[in-house]
């Protein structure tokens, strides 16, 4: 069965194709789908809003759509920067490293420094179905950053191993990774409801 993606992220078209090539499951990009739809992202719940993105491709293409919707959620901030983390300074068009100073500056008395980034991945099916699933990456917020991989608040989030997620090689950051969790966990559910489909 052919996925439409709804994010426009080239690399987020491969990480998709390599961790759901499940027999049956190939992901075109909206471009091969002769579509182009970004909707604003209006959720409470990262849930929601990978639901939301799935959602509009699957009106604009008919055919099912793939999604994801990932952040970073503080302990000691009840959850936030959350589905703000991309917008936490409040600028879309600020920096990584503005929203981590932020995250920084914000926590600068915070013991309790316990953190974990958080994806949702969404199937959503022209019938109104929906399969979605969730990863998580546990850690802790450092106090300052260090490293120069990856991408967002990966300087300053300390796995537990001691290394920060900026450190990893992008092959090791997918390993662990809260998307890498997501994925994996939607892949089993969809095989599940695609053989239910097919009886
Ligand atoms: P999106 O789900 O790709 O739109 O990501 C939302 C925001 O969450 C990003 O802009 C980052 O600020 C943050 N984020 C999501 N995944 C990661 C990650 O793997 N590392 C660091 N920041 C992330």
């Amino acid at each position: 069965m052919k996925f439409v993606l709804a994010s426009q992220n080239p690399k987020k078209l491969l990480e998709m194709r390599a961790i759901l090539s499940a027999e049956g499951v190939e992901v075109i990009s909206q471009k091969d789908a002769g579509i182009n739809v970004d909707p604003e992202e209006t959720g409470d719940t990262f849930e929601e809003n990978a639901v939301i993105k799935a959602k509009a491709v699957v009106e604009a293409s008919g055919l099912p759509a793939i999604s994801d919707d990932s952040g970073l959620a503080v302990d000691a901030l009840g959850g936030a920067p959350g589905v703000y983390s991309a917008r936490y300074t409040g600028d879309h068009n600020d920096s990584d490293e503005a929203r981590y100073r932020l995250l920084l500056e914000n926590m600068k008395n915070v013991k309790q420094r316990s953190a974990k980034f958080v994806s949702y991945a969404a199937a959503v099916f022209p019938n109104g179905d929906v399969v979605s699933a969730c990863g998580e990456c546990v850690g802790s917020i450092a106090l300052a950053p260090r490293g120069s991989g990856g991408f967002g608040y990966d300087p300053v989030f300390l796995l537990p191993d001691g290394r920060m997620m900026s450190e990893l090689s992008a092959e090791e950051k997918n390993v662990i990774s809260h998307r890498a969790a997501a994925l994996a966990a939607l892949k089993t559910k969809l095989t599940e409801y695609l053989k239910n489909a097919d009886k």
